[in-house]
């Protein structure tokens, strides 16, 4: 609209300049043709500036006038809702909003509630009403709200209308995972602490010179560290090939492989090894022409069935089959199962069964050989192969521990 102004302002100017010169000029046709022509330009002038897109003027800010709080804003209450975390807006030591996951958290009544009755935790409730606290202090760790056993931190920030924004974060998953490594690492020490101090011992008592001189007393005792030392080696190496798997859990293996080959391999290995329940194993399927191919990362898959088919000649009767059985299951899985007869499993420790260290019989277990890893390690290398681990048991009868793993897809 400036613009059309601007071109009628100047073109009045230059008629009235135009209609000078004519005046001054006279009447002559000469002086109204110069008059005509400006006006003509002038017109032209206008209507070609007219037509020029003129860029609409910004929208104004929605600004929030200075004197409505923010949680009074109609947007406020849809935003704050949509936040997962639990928050608070506090002000004069009063709640005065909550989102949707505090409301939950700490019961609806919070909102327009006195700070020390909505948020019950000394540290938590002194830092709130405290109108100078601002958003120093770093965070206040919150137990006894929510669930029991759960762990609350609390962050607060100050807002520039005096107000403070309190967030709560559920710290209760990233403690359990912290105590589970310290566990670990408390168990495995622990564990090699055991041979260890049986190793020295019998160093020490091999030392004394009447015993030492003993040639039977010498000779049992230096199997007894032979075998300690043994069962520490096996340990450290399960416990590396924990942490070598855990490190590559995310990548799916590259190579594909028959997988009756591999677990064939795994079997010879095994009876190769002098196991004196070796002639107990029977291998079934996985035979076909075009084979069973999977993705696999042959040393680990080879692991697995050394310690399934571990664990089904320690804990199954001497004498008594021990049956590897490899068969499709659907059109794009495969099944390894397998199965012995022994005393079983009690129900209650199934689902435990694949944590680190646990055992159902310790005594059993180390006398056997065990470092309690070895399901820990199956249930990773299953995982990095996408597959399924089930172990089935009946006690007094025998277990099948069956492993379910995704055909590879034809090469195209
Ligand atoms: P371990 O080295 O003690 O054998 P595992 O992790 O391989 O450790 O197995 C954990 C526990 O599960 C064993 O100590 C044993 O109590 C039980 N277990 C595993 N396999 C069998 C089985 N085939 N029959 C009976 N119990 C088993």
């Amino acid at each position: 609209m400036n613009a059309i102004r601007t071109t009628m302002l100047l073109s009045i100017g230059m008629l009235g300049t135009a209609s000078l010169v004519a005046y001054n000029l006279g009447t002559k046709p000469g002086p109204l043709f110069v008059m005509a022509a400006a006006g003509l330009a002038c017109a032209f002038a206008a209507v070609f500036i007219a037509r020029e897109p003129v860029a609409p003027p910004p929208e104004p800010p929605a600004a929030l006038p200075d004197h409505q709080p923010i949680h009074e804003h109609p947007e406020f209450a849809g935003l704050f809702d949509a936040m997962r975390l639990p928050l608070l807006l506090v002000g004069q030591g009063r709640v005065r909003a909550a989102n949707r996951s505090a409301r939950e958290l700490l019961g609806s009544f919070i909102v327009g509630a006195d700070v020390r009755t909505a948020i019950r935790h000394p540290a938590a409730a002194d830092r709130l009403a405290n109108p100078r606290a601002g958003s120093s202090g770093g965070t206040i760790d919150l137990v006894g709200i929510g669930r029991p056993g759960q762990r609350w931190e609390m962050r607060t920030r100050a807002l520039e209308d005096g107000s403070r924004l309190v967030m709560l974060t559920d710290q209760t998953a990233r403690d359990a995972v912290e105590k589970m490594r310290s566990d670990f690492v408390a168990n495995a020490s622990h564990e090699l602490r055991t041979p260890l101090a049986a190793i020295l011992g019998f160093v020490e008592t091999l030392s004394d010179p009447d015993a030492g001189n003993d040639p039977a007393l010498r000779e049992r005792f230096l199997s007894v560290i032979d075998k300690e030392a043994r069962r520490m080696l096996r340990l450290v190496e399960d416990l590396l090939s924990i942490s070598r798997i855990e490190a590559r859990k995310a990548e799916l293996p590259t190579e594909t492989h028959d997988l009756g080959r591999l677990v064939r391999d795994a079997v010879a290995e095994i009876a190769a090894g002098g196991n004196a329940r070796a002639h107990d194993i029977a291998v079934e399927g996985g035979e076909t022409s075009e084979g069973l191919q999977v993705r696999a990362d042959p040393a680990q898959m080879s692991q697995l069935v050394h310690n399934i088919v571990g664990n089904a000649m320690k804990y199954g009767h001497p004498g008594t089959p021990v049956t590897v059985r490899i068969m499709p299951s659907g059109p794009q899985m495969v099944e390894l199962s397998v199965a012995d007869r022994g005393d079983g499993i009690p129900a209650e420790a199934l689902p435990r069964l694949t944590e680190r260290f646990f055992r159902v019989d310790s005594a059993r277990s180390r006398t056997l050989g065990g470092t309690g890893l070895g399901l820990a390690i199956v249930k990773h290398v299953v995982e990095r192969h996408r597959g399924r681990l089930d172990i089935d048991s009946v006690e007094g009868q025998g277990t099948t521990v069956r492993v379910l793993l995704p055909l590879a897809a034809p090469a195209m």
